[in-house]
């Protein structure tokens, strides 16, 4: 694994090395102007993008393949030590340039941020190569290689390798990335739209570059390529910027060393800091604006991003929120219910399913207060199963049971839908007749006395007959009574009246004397 991986460094630093070599024949031999001023170095830019990209451990190699590559494009033009010297002054400029935008800009360098492209533009072209440029001025001179002044020939150098580098860094940075993360697919119509565009762009580059037409000049002026170079920033962004102004430098490179001078400029050195300064400028705001709008587009995809992440978690929250409130309104929904049972449980006599003694005293004692507001009577009638200890004993208690729960629906069947039935325990029954007077209810008492005695129980084939005592009593109206002293005063009457009953021998009807 670990050999692989060095065969692949290895790879990669020979492809630099071959890159570089290739750049710098080309600067050799292609961008040096009529005077032997060389007008861009481009090869820089190779190891540049190289050193902001790899890690730190692959410099040695890349470095030692472009100290050998520089000396191979040289040595037919310079003597050894003049092409190492050259090499080691490149060396230096693109190690330090490296070295110090790496360390502000942070790791993963690319020129995706308006303030990563400034310090690109701050450590590499004007303070790396203006550095670079001084100790090749000294080179230079020191060797008495040159036809220029030391300050002339800093400045040549400076702006050549300054020039190199913007033009081709932040292309090859670009592509490098856009290979490492792979190539994403491109729609038809921006492939059409960049044809047309790269045509246009040629075109004009030959004849803003060519000097021929003196009357097309004002027209077709450099100057109208920079419209170009937005025009590809906004379109195909930072790639479609550099692309452009490659293209640019190269048609204005190759005329300049064809002695055909923008701006009817006639001195071979004005017109190649014209061209430079022309390049440079078109270069930082065509690349520049792609960068600053590359870097808004990262934003705001970022932000749509989080609103989409921020619109998902409030969607899945929401719908918690929707399944807790379902789940309340069913727990909320099955208490309201188990609350209804209870209430019902706890109002019901379980044997015989009427009222039992608690709730028919709430309910007759609400009555009662009704009918005092309104003036009314009522009466109560208390019913007790005659000889009923008989029956347990006779056909056990089962049987016992059976006539308790038998006798409730006829007396209910003598009663009207307000009046109250209750069980009071054992085999006594009450009931509250609302707005009836004594002698209706000694009636109504009658009537299901009647009914009981009438009635045949067939327990498991035993016939059992049974008659009841009752005693009925009427509400005292003129009485003052408070509420509760009020029910039990009817209870205890009608009692009395029941007692009576009994003694009078069972199975009949008394009425309260008092
Ligand atoms: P009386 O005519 O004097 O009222 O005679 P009785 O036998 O009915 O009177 P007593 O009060 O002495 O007996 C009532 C009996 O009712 C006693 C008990 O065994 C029976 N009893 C009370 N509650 C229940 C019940 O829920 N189920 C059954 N099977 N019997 C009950
Ligand atoms: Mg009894
Ligand atoms: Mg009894």
């Amino acid at each position: 694994m670990r050999r692989c991986c060095t065969f692949n460094q290895l790879k990669i630093a020979i492809l630099i090395s071959c890159a570089y070599y290739a750049l710098a024949l080309l600067g050799v031999y292609q961008t040096v102007s009529a005077q032997g001023i060389a007008i861009v170095w481009l090869a820089n830019a190779v190891i540049l993008s190289a050193l902001l990209i790899l890690p730190y451990r692959q410099w040695p190699l890349i470095l030692m393949g472009t100290l050998l590559a520089e000396i191979a494009a040289d040595i037919p033009t310079f003597p050894l030590w003049t092409a190492a010297s050259f090499g080691f002054t490149n060396i230096l400029e693109v190690t330090l340039a490296a070295t110090l935008i790496r360390r502000v800009s942070g790791e993963n360098f690319d020129f995706d941020k308006l303030r990563r492209g400034g310090y690109f533009l701050l450590f590499g072209p004007l303070i790396a190569c203006a550095l670079a440029g001084l100790i090749g001025a000294t080179i230079n001179i020191k060797l008495g290689n040159s036809v220029l002044d030391y300050s002339k020939f800093w400045l040549v150098w400076w702006f050549g390798d300054a020039l190199g580098l913007i033009l081709l860094t932040p292309m090859i940075v670009v592509v490098w990335r856009l290979l490492e993360k792979g190539i994403p697919k491109i729609p038809n119509k921006i492939i059409f739209e960049a044809t047309l565009f790269s045509l246009t762009l040629i075109f004009i580059g030959i004849y803003a570059f060519s000097g021929k037409h003196e009357q097309l000049q004002f027209l077709i002026s450099p100057l109208l390529l920079l419209s170009l170079g937005i025009y590809a920033a906004i379109r195909f962004g930072v790639l479609g910027a550099t692309f452009t102004v490659t293209i640019v430098a190269m048609l204005a490179v190759y005329q300049l060393t064809r002695e055909i001078y923008p701006y009817s400029t006639t001195s071979v050195q004005q017109a190649v800091w014209l061209t430079q300064e022309y390049l440079a400028l078109i270069s930082v705001v065509s690349v520049g604006l792609a960068i600053l709008m590359r870097e808004i587009n990262n934003q705001r995809r970022a932000l749509e991003e989080k609103e989409y992440a921020l619109r998902m978690h409030n969607s899945t929250l929401e719908s918690h929120v929707y399944d807790r409130t379902l789940l309340l309104e069913k727990a909320n929904n099955a208490l309201h219910e188990a609350n209804i049972q209870l209430a019902h449980i706890a109002s019901v006599d379980e044997l015989t399913g009427i009222a039992n003694r608690q709730h028919f005293r709430t309910e007759a004692q609400r009555e009662l207060n009704r009918l005092k507001q309104d003036n009314q009577t009522a009466s109560m009638i208390l019913i007790d199963l005659d000889y009923f200890k008989r029956v347990n004993d006779t056909y056990g208690h089962g049987a016992g049971d059976f006539v308790l729960q038998s006798i409730a629906e006829p007396i209910r069947q003598s009663l009207r839908p307000k009046d109250l039935l209750g069980r009071m325990g054992g085999e006594e029954f009450f009931i509250l007749l609302s707005e009836t007077d004594l002698n209706s209810a000694t009636n109504i008492a009658e009537r299901i006395r009647l009914a009981l005695e009438s009635l045949v129980l067939n327990y498991d084939g035993n016939l059992i007959k049974i008659t009841a005592s009752m005693g009925v009593a009427e509400l005292n109206k003129h009485e003052n009574w408070s509420n509760l002293e009020d029910l039990d005063d009817l209870t205890r009457r009608a009692d009395q009246a029941l007692y009576r009953a009994k003694e009078h021998g069972r199975n009949c009807v008394e009425t309260a004397t008092e």
